[in-house]
């Protein structure tokens, strides 16, 4: 039961995530998904997920990727999610887990650079690269030995020098969704969830620009919001 953790975690009946249920299909040779979803749950993160043997592997990046060799990007190991899981952009019910908005940041393929990529995984150290539309070129995540009191040793992201490496901070100049151009706030907003917490995610320039060109704000989605749950009317 490779999605155990995943559905323990969560309450089908009050999340719009999915649940999973879908038999895999059958790996043929072709191209291996990747995506990271922005999630500005308790903490604003970036869930950098690659597919394998039929779930996505996830670790939850505080910072988000850099493409900056020399910047080392905390990622802890999550549990596996469905591949179903890289088409959800929306709002996760806040009393449930991972309360929150997600944002689809970026999609795309992934391919190993080791020929092993078990091997690579159990050793600590996978080299791999990215096909994305905003993240490209060769990357690592390498595990680290756990401290005293860490029970599960935390991994770091890392980009490889490459043609595409830059010092270009790629989350503050690419804050939008890839499938809706939306930020945070417009996501929150369309889809009935907290819309103060969600901005707090989104760099404070862009929203700036936004309050200086209400044009640019992304048009208002309707009638994907469900109700899963009711806020409380005004009572006027
Ligand atoms: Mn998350």
């Amino acid at each position: 039961m490779p999605l155990e953790e995943y559905r323990k975690k969560r309450r089908f009946d009050r999340t719009t995530e999915p649940e999973g249920r879908k038999a895999a299909a059958p790996q043929r040779r072709k191209a291996l998904a990747f995506v990271v979803q922005k999630h500005r749950a308790t903490a604003l993160h970036y869930d950098v997920r690659l597919e394998w043997k039929g779930v996505m592997l996830s670790w939850a990046v505080p910072k988000g990727p850099s493409y900056d060799p020399t910047v080392k990007r905390l990622a802890m190991q999550v549990e596996d999610h469905p591949i179903e899981y890289n088409k959800f952009e929306g709002i996760i019910p806040e009393a449930e887990y991972g309360g929150g908005t997600v944002m689809i940041w970026d999609k795309g393929t992934w391919t190993s650079e080791a020929s092993d990529v078990d091997a690579a995984l159990a050793k600590g150290d996978l080299k791999f690269a990215l096909a994305g539309k905003k993240l490209r070129g060769s990357w690592v995540l390498v595990r680290t030995r756990p401290r005293g009191g860490e029970s599960r040793a935390p991994w770091l992201l890392i980009k490889h020098r490459d043609e595409w490496a830059n010092t270009e901070d790629v989350t503050e100049l690419l804050p939008r969704s890839v499938v809706s151009n939306r930020l945070l706030v417009e996501i929150a907003r369309d889809e009935g969830g907290n819309v103060r917490k969600a901005a707090d995610g989104d760099p404070p320039a862009e929203l700036r620009t936004i309050l200086e060109n209400p044009e640019l704000l992304a048009p208002r989605r309707k009638g994907r919001r469900k109700s899963i749950w009711h806020s409380k009317k005004a009572t006027s």
